[in-house]
């Protein structure tokens, strides 16, 4: 089966075309600033040549459109026609409480994913864009939504309950969702496989990336997640800050005049270990400055292995204990020195590596030393591989 992947921003569109049963990835590509000056770079998995040009795309439809011209074409095609795409995954970030699991699209369902509009202003729009872009070239495909917040959806009610009068859960949906979730299911499924399949299992999934949550995750199911009603909850990310004491946000709101935007901007794109540092939010950069001496650099990571740490002994207990703690993401599968400071002191929960197996990179493998009671996994996350799964079981009525 092959199924083509869909992952739309406000002016972005990556996409890839893949075979879910196989894992095989026939291409894959990114169409950027569409509606501005439009840019495509397709690459094929074949050995043809890949495609990056300037493209005209007023909207997400052109890009489509030629993407689906690529898909085809002699010079840079992998399959012999578009009839050949069984059907069409769609990421999409806010799915609020009405979507717990992935579904087919249809009316009703693109109508309640613009009812979740008010809960992530930036990101449904564009999915939706992504969708109707991707009806309106392709008609007749089926499609499906896999949400970014589905996956959170089993975390009992004190887990999403905010302590604020209950009035605005019941009137405006004020409550934790959650963000990742493809990506926390998709590790913590692997990393059930990994211990061989137990009939119970208490795992806490780290997704470290440029934006970065955990999750607790008991027999398969969330049951605390790090993220909130958005994305900027938790813990110290490469631009946002986390949690915060809304005290600072009255207080600099106070001294320098900022709107709530303007805070809101600061603490988003300006935090987290970019704004500790002053020097930059990719972690490669921060070692290497602080492997020169850089203090606010070392300050950085120093805080974010903190909180992920305090994060990691909040989930044991919330979950009374845990058998395994996943590694996944740009940083949580690349830096091998950010998970051993991670786990460094965690040795009286069980938890202790093998600094031999933490250098691989680039697979599944349980980093655990002998002995350890607590398996340490790192996992490379597949989220276009979970939305092609999701999409042919739901298209051969298995979902
Ligand atoms: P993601 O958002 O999952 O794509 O992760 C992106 C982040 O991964 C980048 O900002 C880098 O900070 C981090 N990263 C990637 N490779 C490495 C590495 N070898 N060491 C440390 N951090 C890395």
């Amino acid at each position: 089966m092959k199924i083509l992947v869909i992952n739309a921003g406000s002016s972005s569109l990556k996409y890839q075309l893949m075979d879910p049963a196989t894992n095989e990835v026939f291409a894959k590509g990114l169409c950027e600033r569409i509606g501005i000056d439009g840019h495509l770079k397709h690459t094929p998995n074949n050995g043809k040549a890949v495609f990056d040009a300037d493209v005209s795309m007023p909207t997400h439809a052109e890009g489509i459109q030629k993407v689906l011209e690529l898909l085809v074409s002699a010079d840079h095609g992998v399959i012999a026609s578009t009839d050949e795409i069984d059907a069409v995954g769609h990421r999409v970030v806010h799915g609020g409480e009405k979507f717990a699991a992935s579904t087919r699209i249809d009316a009703d369902v693109i109508k309640a994913i613009e009812d979740c509009i008010p809960l992530a202003p930036l990101h449904n729009p564009a999915n939706i864009t992504g969708i109707q872009a991707c009806q309106k070239v392709m008609p007749g495909v089926p499609m499906v939504a896999v949400f970014d917040t589905a996956f959170h959806m089993t975390m009992p009610e004190q887990a999403y309950i905010y302590p604020v009068p209950y009035e605005y859960y019941e009137k405006d949906q004020v409550r934790r969702y959650g963000f990742h979730g493809t990506s926390h299911r998709y590790v913590s499924a692997q990393a059930i496989q990994m211990l061989g399949n137990p009939a119970h299992s208490k795992i806490i999934t780290c997704h470290l990336g440029n934006g970065s949550s955990l999750a607790a995750v008991v027999d398969g199911k969330c049951a605390d997640t790090s993220m909130g009603l958005g994305p900027l909850a938790g813990f110290a990310m490469g631009t946002r800050s986390g949690d915060m004491d809304a005290t600072v946000l009255e207080y600099l709101m106070g001294r320098y005049g900022y709107d709530i935007k303007e805070m809101l901007n600061i603490l988003n794109k300006k935090s987290g270990v970019l704004g500790v540092s002053g020097v930059s939010s990719d972690f490669r950069d921060l070692d290497a400055a602080a492997a020169q001496g850089n203090h606010r650099a070392q300050l950085a990571l120093d805080i974010f292995q903190y909180q992920v740490k305090k994060f990691i002994g909040s989930y044991a207990a919330a979950m009374g204990g845990a058998d395994a703690i996943v590694f996944t993401a740009g940083v949580g599968e690349n830096s091998s020195a950010m998970r051993a400071r991670i786990v460094e002191g965690l040795e009286y929960m069980g938890v202790k590596i093998d600094p031999e197996k933490n250098k691989t990179r680039g697979q599944a493998i349980d980093i655990s030393a002998p002995g350890a009671t607590v398996r340490t996994l790192v996992i490379p996350t597949n989220e276009e591989l979970m939305i092609a799964m999701d999409t042919a079981n739901l298209i051969s009525g298995k979902g």
